[in-house]
Protein backbone atom coordinates (compact mmCIF):
# COMPACT_ATOMS: atom_id res chain seq x y z
CA UNK A 1 0.00 0.00 0.00
CA UNK A 2 1.39 3.50 -0.72
CA UNK A 3 0.87 5.75 2.25
CA UNK A 4 0.47 9.53 2.15
CA UNK A 5 2.77 11.57 3.86
CA UNK A 6 1.73 15.66 4.24
CA UNK A 7 4.91 17.54 4.55
CA UNK A 8 3.57 20.89 6.27
CA UNK A 9 6.24 23.08 7.18
CA UNK A 10 8.21 26.02 4.77
CA UNK A 11 9.07 26.31 1.43
CA UNK A 12 12.94 26.16 2.86
CA UNK A 13 12.24 23.34 4.44
CA UNK A 14 10.75 21.74 2.14
CA UNK A 15 14.08 22.08 -0.34
CA UNK A 16 15.87 20.78 2.53
CA UNK A 17 14.17 17.85 3.32
CA UNK A 18 12.57 16.33 0.07
CA UNK A 19 15.22 14.13 -0.79
CA UNK A 20 16.70 13.06 2.61
CA UNK A 21 13.00 12.18 3.51
CA UNK A 22 11.82 10.13 0.18
CA UNK A 23 15.59 8.27 0.75
CA UNK A 24 15.16 7.21 4.39
CA UNK A 25 11.66 6.91 3.63
CA UNK A 26 12.66 4.18 0.95
CA UNK A 27 15.28 3.05 3.45
CA UNK A 28 13.01 2.30 5.84
CA UNK A 29 11.11 -0.36 3.19
CA UNK A 30 8.21 1.90 3.22
CA UNK A 31 6.10 3.01 -0.26
CA UNK A 32 4.67 6.28 0.20
CA UNK A 33 4.02 9.67 -1.84
CA UNK A 34 5.71 12.00 0.05
CA UNK A 35 3.48 15.56 -0.62
CA UNK A 36 2.81 18.82 -0.28
CA UNK A 37 -0.65 19.03 -0.93
CA UNK A 38 -3.14 15.77 -0.58
CA UNK A 39 -7.08 15.37 0.65
CA UNK A 40 -7.11 15.52 4.20
CA UNK A 41 -8.69 12.24 5.08
CA UNK A 42 -5.97 10.38 2.45
CA UNK A 43 -3.22 11.92 4.83
CA UNK A 44 -1.58 8.54 7.08
CA UNK A 45 1.24 11.21 8.27
CA UNK A 46 2.18 14.98 8.88
CA UNK A 47 5.58 15.82 8.84
CA UNK A 48 5.16 19.34 10.41
CA UNK A 49 7.05 22.98 11.96
CA UNK A 50 4.79 25.23 13.63
CA UNK A 51 5.62 27.82 10.64
CA UNK A 52 3.21 25.94 8.58
CA UNK A 53 -0.35 27.10 7.27
CA UNK A 54 -1.85 23.93 9.02
CA UNK A 55 -3.31 24.69 12.17
CA UNK A 56 -6.63 22.78 11.53
CA UNK A 57 -6.10 19.25 12.15
CA UNK A 58 -9.31 17.86 12.46
CA UNK A 59 -10.39 16.87 8.85
CA UNK A 60 -7.23 14.66 9.16
CA UNK A 61 -9.27 11.37 10.15
CA UNK A 62 -7.07 9.06 8.80
CA UNK A 63 -3.64 10.39 10.09
CA UNK A 64 -1.55 8.29 12.52
CA UNK A 65 0.56 10.71 14.20
CA UNK A 66 2.02 14.05 13.42
CA UNK A 67 5.67 14.05 13.08
CA UNK A 68 7.22 17.39 14.19
CA UNK A 69 10.72 18.96 12.92
CA UNK A 70 11.36 20.39 15.61
CA UNK A 71 12.22 19.67 19.58
CA UNK A 72 10.15 22.41 21.23
CA UNK A 73 6.28 21.57 20.53
CA UNK A 74 4.60 24.42 22.72
CA UNK A 75 3.29 26.37 19.82
CA UNK A 76 1.39 22.64 18.56
CA UNK A 77 0.80 20.33 21.55
CA UNK A 78 -2.22 23.09 23.01
CA UNK A 79 -3.83 22.38 19.41
CA UNK A 80 -7.32 21.13 20.42
CA UNK A 81 -7.87 19.88 16.96
CA UNK A 82 -4.77 17.79 17.36
CA UNK A 83 -6.20 14.80 18.39
CA UNK A 84 -3.55 12.51 16.22
CA UNK A 85 -0.49 11.21 18.37
CA UNK A 86 1.91 14.32 18.44
CA UNK A 87 5.68 13.25 18.29
CA UNK A 88 9.05 15.87 18.67
CA UNK A 89 11.95 15.75 16.93
CA UNK A 90 14.82 13.75 18.93
CA UNK A 91 17.73 14.16 16.57
CA UNK A 92 21.28 12.96 16.96
CA UNK A 93 22.87 15.55 14.87
CA UNK A 94 20.59 18.24 16.84
CA UNK A 95 21.95 17.51 20.51
CA UNK A 96 25.49 17.10 18.96
CA UNK A 97 25.17 20.36 17.98
CA UNK A 98 23.80 21.84 21.28
CA UNK A 99 26.51 20.16 23.25
CA UNK A 100 29.13 21.79 21.06
CA UNK A 101 26.94 25.33 21.97
CA UNK A 102 26.54 24.78 24.93
CA UNK A 103 30.22 23.64 25.59
CA UNK A 104 31.65 26.40 23.73
CA UNK A 105 29.99 28.93 25.42
CA UNK A 106 30.27 27.40 29.05
CA UNK A 107 34.25 27.42 27.86
CA UNK A 108 34.28 31.24 27.11
CA UNK A 109 32.91 31.97 30.51
CA UNK A 110 35.09 29.69 32.62
CA UNK A 111 38.27 30.16 30.92
CA UNK A 112 37.62 34.14 30.68
CA UNK A 113 38.55 34.50 26.77
CA UNK A 114 36.88 37.78 26.16
CA UNK A 115 39.67 38.89 28.67
CA UNK A 116 42.00 37.89 25.99
CA UNK A 117 40.19 38.41 22.52
CA UNK A 118 38.71 41.66 23.17
CA UNK A 119 41.76 43.54 25.04
CA UNK A 120 42.31 46.61 23.67
CA UNK A 121 44.87 48.55 25.87
CA UNK A 122 47.22 45.64 25.79
CA UNK A 123 47.06 44.35 29.10
CA UNK A 124 49.34 41.59 30.33
CA UNK A 125 47.03 40.36 33.01
CA UNK A 126 48.80 36.87 34.07
CA UNK A 127 45.96 35.37 36.02
CA UNK A 128 44.66 32.52 35.63
CA UNK A 129 41.02 30.80 35.92
CA UNK A 130 40.15 28.32 38.07
CA UNK A 131 39.97 24.61 36.94
CA UNK A 132 36.88 23.21 35.39
CA UNK A 133 36.71 20.82 38.96
CA UNK A 134 36.09 23.86 40.44
CA UNK A 135 33.64 25.41 38.88
CA UNK A 136 30.35 24.15 39.55
CA UNK A 137 27.54 23.76 36.57
CA UNK A 138 23.67 23.52 37.08
CA UNK A 139 22.00 22.08 34.48
CA UNK A 140 18.01 23.36 34.52
CA UNK A 141 16.29 19.83 32.13
CA UNK A 142 18.05 16.56 32.30
CA UNK A 143 15.86 15.06 29.18
CA UNK A 144 17.40 14.53 25.46
CA UNK A 145 19.64 17.81 25.63
CA UNK A 146 20.27 18.58 28.58
CA UNK A 147 21.47 15.13 29.53
CA UNK A 148 24.28 14.94 26.69
CA UNK A 149 25.38 18.60 27.49
CA UNK A 150 25.56 17.71 31.06
CA UNK A 151 27.85 14.66 30.70
CA UNK A 152 30.01 16.41 28.24
CA UNK A 153 30.49 19.29 30.86
CA UNK A 154 31.39 16.23 33.43
CA UNK A 155 33.85 14.88 31.19
CA UNK A 156 35.68 18.28 30.90
CA UNK A 157 35.14 17.79 34.95
CA UNK A 158 32.82 20.32 35.71
CA UNK A 159 30.80 19.14 38.82
CA UNK A 160 27.53 19.15 37.20
CA UNK A 161 24.50 18.98 39.65
CA UNK A 162 21.32 18.05 36.93
CA UNK A 163 17.87 19.42 37.67
CA UNK A 164 14.37 17.88 36.41
CA UNK A 165 10.38 17.15 37.01
CA UNK A 166 11.23 13.69 38.08
CA UNK A 167 14.24 11.97 40.09
CA UNK A 168 17.29 10.95 37.66
CA UNK A 169 20.19 8.81 38.19
CA UNK A 170 22.94 9.70 35.84
CA UNK A 171 26.47 8.71 35.95
CA UNK A 172 28.80 11.35 37.13
CA UNK A 173 26.11 13.76 37.81
CA UNK A 174 24.18 14.79 40.66
CA UNK A 175 20.52 14.88 40.01
CA UNK A 176 17.92 16.94 41.87
CA UNK A 177 14.05 17.70 41.29
CA UNK A 178 11.33 19.67 42.67
CA UNK A 179 11.34 23.10 44.09
CA UNK A 180 13.82 22.17 46.46
CA UNK A 181 16.13 20.65 44.21
CA UNK A 182 15.83 23.86 42.30
CA UNK A 183 17.07 26.38 44.90
CA UNK A 184 20.10 24.16 45.94
CA UNK A 185 21.09 23.54 42.34
CA UNK A 186 21.24 27.54 41.81
CA UNK A 187 22.92 28.05 44.89
CA UNK A 188 25.96 26.60 43.96
CA UNK A 189 26.12 26.98 40.46
CA UNK A 190 28.38 29.22 38.57
CA UNK A 191 27.28 28.38 35.82
CA UNK A 192 23.66 27.89 34.48
CA UNK A 193 22.51 26.67 31.67
CA UNK A 194 18.17 26.18 30.73
CA UNK A 195 17.63 23.19 28.71
CA UNK A 196 13.72 22.97 29.79
CA UNK A 197 10.95 22.80 27.51
CA UNK A 198 7.96 25.87 27.73
CA UNK A 199 5.36 25.15 28.98
CA UNK A 200 2.89 26.55 32.59
CA UNK A 201 5.02 25.11 35.11
CA UNK A 202 8.99 26.24 33.50
CA UNK A 203 8.11 29.88 32.42
CA UNK A 204 9.92 32.12 34.21
CA UNK A 205 12.00 29.72 35.95
CA UNK A 206 14.57 32.16 36.71
CA UNK A 207 13.20 35.40 38.20
CA UNK A 208 13.99 37.74 40.85
CA UNK A 209 14.25 35.36 43.18
CA UNK A 210 15.98 32.27 42.02
CA UNK A 211 18.17 34.15 40.25
CA UNK A 212 19.16 35.71 43.73
CA UNK A 213 20.29 32.36 45.06
CA UNK A 214 23.36 32.10 42.68
CA UNK A 215 26.68 32.74 43.68
CA UNK A 216 27.49 36.25 42.87
CA UNK A 217 28.87 36.38 38.91
CA UNK A 218 27.17 33.68 37.92
CA UNK A 219 26.60 32.49 34.42
CA UNK A 220 23.58 32.15 32.89
CA UNK A 221 23.59 29.60 29.01
CA UNK A 222 19.85 30.12 27.60
CA UNK A 223 19.26 27.68 24.66
CA UNK A 224 15.92 26.11 26.18
CA UNK A 225 13.18 29.17 25.84
CA UNK A 226 13.02 32.71 26.10
CA UNK A 227 10.12 32.29 28.61
CA UNK A 228 12.25 30.24 30.80
CA UNK A 229 13.34 33.64 32.23
CA UNK A 230 11.98 36.85 33.19
CA UNK A 231 13.58 39.43 31.25
CA UNK A 232 13.16 42.37 33.27
CA UNK A 233 14.45 40.41 36.12
CA UNK A 234 17.27 39.08 34.51
CA UNK A 235 18.43 42.56 33.23
CA UNK A 236 18.22 44.09 37.03
CA UNK A 237 20.45 40.84 38.08
CA UNK A 238 22.68 41.81 35.58
CA UNK A 239 22.97 45.63 36.12
CA UNK A 240 23.40 44.42 39.45
CA UNK A 241 26.50 42.17 39.11
CA UNK A 242 24.45 39.46 40.84
CA UNK A 243 24.49 37.73 36.96
CA UNK A 244 27.76 38.43 35.38
CA UNK A 245 26.66 37.61 31.80
CA UNK A 246 24.26 36.05 29.97
CA UNK A 247 24.81 34.09 26.70
CA UNK A 248 21.03 33.89 25.03
CA UNK A 249 20.09 31.82 21.86
CA UNK A 250 16.43 32.05 22.25
CA UNK A 251 13.84 34.64 23.44
CA UNK A 252 10.28 35.85 23.70
CA UNK A 253 10.10 37.40 20.57
CA UNK A 254 11.76 36.20 17.56
CA UNK A 255 13.67 37.64 16.01
CA UNK A 256 14.80 39.61 18.95
CA UNK A 257 13.21 43.23 17.99
CA UNK A 258 16.21 45.65 17.07
CA UNK A 259 15.42 48.04 20.46
CA UNK A 260 15.25 44.89 22.88
CA UNK A 261 18.14 46.14 25.92
CA UNK A 262 19.71 42.81 25.22
CA UNK A 263 21.03 43.70 21.95
CA UNK A 264 23.33 46.71 23.57
CA UNK A 265 23.67 45.23 27.21
CA UNK A 266 27.52 44.68 27.66
CA UNK A 267 27.00 41.48 29.70
CA UNK A 268 24.28 39.71 27.43
CA UNK A 269 25.87 37.94 24.54
CA UNK A 270 22.37 37.11 21.81
CA UNK A 271 22.94 34.58 19.53
CA UNK A 272 20.25 33.82 16.77
CA UNK A 273 18.16 30.73 18.18
CA UNK A 274 20.90 28.73 16.59
CA UNK A 275 22.11 26.81 19.33
CA UNK A 276 20.99 23.38 17.16
CA UNK A 277 19.41 22.82 14.38
CA UNK A 278 17.31 19.85 13.07
CA UNK A 279 19.99 17.97 10.43
CA UNK A 280 18.01 16.96 7.43
CA UNK A 281 19.57 13.07 7.15
CA UNK A 282 19.19 12.28 10.33
CA UNK A 283 15.49 13.95 10.97
CA UNK A 284 15.20 11.75 8.15
CA UNK A 285 15.35 9.16 9.30
CA UNK A 286 14.04 9.53 12.88
CA UNK A 287 10.76 10.38 10.97
CA UNK A 288 11.26 7.36 8.48
CA UNK A 289 11.31 5.60 11.15
CA UNK A 290 8.49 6.61 13.55
CA UNK A 291 6.25 5.97 10.29
CA UNK A 292 7.82 2.65 9.78
CA UNK A 293 6.66 2.23 13.76
CA UNK A 294 3.48 3.41 12.64
CA UNK A 295 2.43 0.70 9.91
CA UNK A 296 4.24 -2.07 12.65
CA UNK A 297 1.98 -1.20 15.16
CA UNK A 298 4.96 -0.67 17.24
CA UNK A 299 4.79 2.57 19.65
CA UNK A 300 6.27 6.18 18.64
CA UNK A 301 9.35 7.28 19.45
CA UNK A 302 9.71 10.49 21.36
CA UNK A 303 5.85 11.10 22.03
CA UNK A 304 4.90 14.24 23.00
CA UNK A 305 2.79 13.67 27.02
CA UNK A 306 -0.03 16.33 26.24
CA UNK A 307 -0.35 16.05 30.18
CA UNK A 308 2.85 17.69 31.13
CA UNK A 309 3.24 19.78 27.48
CA UNK A 310 6.13 18.34 26.39
P1 LIG B 1 13.14 16.77 26.82
O1 LIG B 1 13.90 15.54 26.44
O2 LIG B 1 11.66 16.71 26.79
O3 LIG B 1 13.64 17.17 28.29
C1 LIG B 1 13.02 18.16 29.03
C2 LIG B 1 13.61 18.17 30.42
O4 LIG B 1 13.00 19.24 31.15
C3 LIG B 1 13.32 16.88 31.20
O5 LIG B 1 14.43 16.54 31.99
C4 LIG B 1 12.14 17.28 32.08
O6 LIG B 1 12.04 16.56 33.30
C5 LIG B 1 12.51 18.72 32.39
N1 LIG B 1 11.33 19.45 32.83
C6 LIG B 1 10.16 19.67 32.17
N2 LIG B 1 9.30 20.35 32.94
C7 LIG B 1 9.91 20.54 34.13
C8 LIG B 1 9.54 21.16 35.35
N3 LIG B 1 8.33 21.72 35.49
N4 LIG B 1 10.44 21.17 36.36
C9 LIG B 1 11.65 20.61 36.23
N5 LIG B 1 12.07 19.99 35.09
C10 LIG B 1 11.21 19.97 34.07
O7 LIG B 1 13.56 18.00 25.92
P2 LIG B 1 14.94 18.23 25.13
O8 LIG B 1 14.95 17.47 23.85
O9 LIG B 1 16.07 18.01 26.06
O10 LIG B 1 14.80 19.77 24.73
C11 LIG B 1 14.68 20.77 25.74
C12 LIG B 1 14.27 22.09 25.09
O11 LIG B 1 15.36 22.63 24.33
C13 LIG B 1 13.17 21.97 24.04
O12 LIG B 1 11.89 21.90 24.64
C14 LIG B 1 13.35 23.24 23.24
O13 LIG B 1 12.57 24.26 23.83
C15 LIG B 1 14.84 23.57 23.40
N6 LIG B 1 15.59 23.50 22.14
C16 LIG B 1 16.25 24.60 21.72
C17 LIG B 1 16.98 24.56 20.54
C18 LIG B 1 17.79 25.74 20.06
O14 LIG B 1 18.30 25.76 18.95
N7 LIG B 1 17.95 26.76 20.86
C19 LIG B 1 17.03 23.38 19.78
C20 LIG B 1 16.32 22.29 20.23
C21 LIG B 1 15.61 22.35 21.42
P3 LIG B 1 11.74 14.98 33.29
O15 LIG B 1 13.03 14.35 32.80
O16 LIG B 1 11.46 14.68 34.70
O17 LIG B 1 10.61 14.76 32.34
Amino acid sequence: MTLTVLFAASDANWAEYAEPLRAAIAAAGLTASLTREAAPQAVDYIIYAPTSPLQDFAPYIRCKAVLSLWAGVERIVGNPTLTQPLCRMVDPALTEGMVEWVVGHALRHHLGMDRHILNPGHVWDPSCPPLARERPVAMLGMGELGTACARALAALNFPVTGWSRSPKQVDGISCLHGDAGLDQALSQAQIVVTLLPKTPETENTLNARTLALLPKGAVILNPGRGALIDDDALLAALDAGQVGHATLDVFRVEPLPPDHPFWSHPRVTVTPHIAADTRAPSASRVIAENIRRGEAGEPFLNRVDRGRGY
